[in-house]
């Protein structure tokens, strides 16, 4: 009987632990999906790789004709940066970084990094590689993701209705093939070509004047009546002359 009961408290102990083990595994902070985790709240003053993996994936919200620098200092601009995103998801009106933030990017981001609505693939329809272009292919490839965490800023602001992607990464050899300018981001992975489709070509160019890209090339502009081009570039370069830009 002692032995039984001995046993029955081994077991019960065995059960509260596995419970309290399970307790405390969910009420842990939500992880990143395979990803990146973030493991301190950020803010102003900081600096780091976790700032500079926030600073990627709120490049999109850089404010109307601003580009967000991606260097791993949470400076003024990364701070505002961080306000209109969490304004844009209805998160607390601050500057600050913390788990409300993290837990919205984890629930945006996949497991390579991209934002849920647009991948790698759809980016580059050029090779398998990245390679051949007028960077390097991890590069192209990290600028294309930026590009990309971009256009998720911009989707949102246009009521999360699909954007269609209908050319991006060009290698030199894609690139001369479609005839593109031997300058063309194409060529350095961050330009991207959109097609009409929910949006309109117009309504596309005029949003992307918010959300990071220097180089905006749309209807009216030769060569751009059938899609909006969108792309880093160290000067501002809009044009959109039927859409009134
Ligand atoms: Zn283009």
């Amino acid at each position: 009987m002692l032995r039984r009961t001995v046993r029955l408290v081994a077991a019960f102990t065995l059960a509260a632990t596995t419970s309290l083990v399970a307790a405390v595994t969910t009420a842990a902070p939500a992880h990143a999906d395979g990803c990146y985790t973030w493991n301190r709240t950020l803010r102003e003053g900081m600096s780091g790789e976790d700032v500079r993996q926030l600073q990627i994936r709120i490049s999109g919200y850089p404010g109307q004709g601003n580009v967000l620098a991606i260097d791993g200092i949470f400076g003024p601009a990364t701070a505002n940066a961080v306000q209109r995103f969490k304004n844009a998801y209805n998160l607390d009106n601050n500057k600050t970084a913390g788990p409300a933030v993290f837990d919205r990017l984890y629930a945006l981001q996949d497991n390579d990094c991209t934002p849920k609505n647009f991948s790698y693939a759809e980016l580059n329809d050029c090779n398998s590689n990245w390679s051949g272009g007028a960077v390097s292919a991890s590069q192209a490839r990290a600028n294309a993701l930026v590009s990309m965490w971009k256009l998720q800023a911009m989707r949102h602001a246009l009521g999360d209705q699909p954007i269609v992607v209908t050319s991006a990464f060009r290698s030199h050899a894609c690139n001369n093939a479609v005839g593109g300018s031997a300058t063309s981001r194409h060529l350095y992975g961050d330009a991207v070509d959109l097609g009409a489709g929910p949006h309109s070509l117009c309504t596309l160019a005029q949003r992307a004047r918010h959300h990071g890209f220097r180089e905006i090339l749309g209807p009216g502009y030769p060569g751009h009546n059938d899609h909006t081009h969108v792309a880093h570039k160290s000067s501002q370069t809009w044009s959109a002359p039927n859409c009134g830009i």
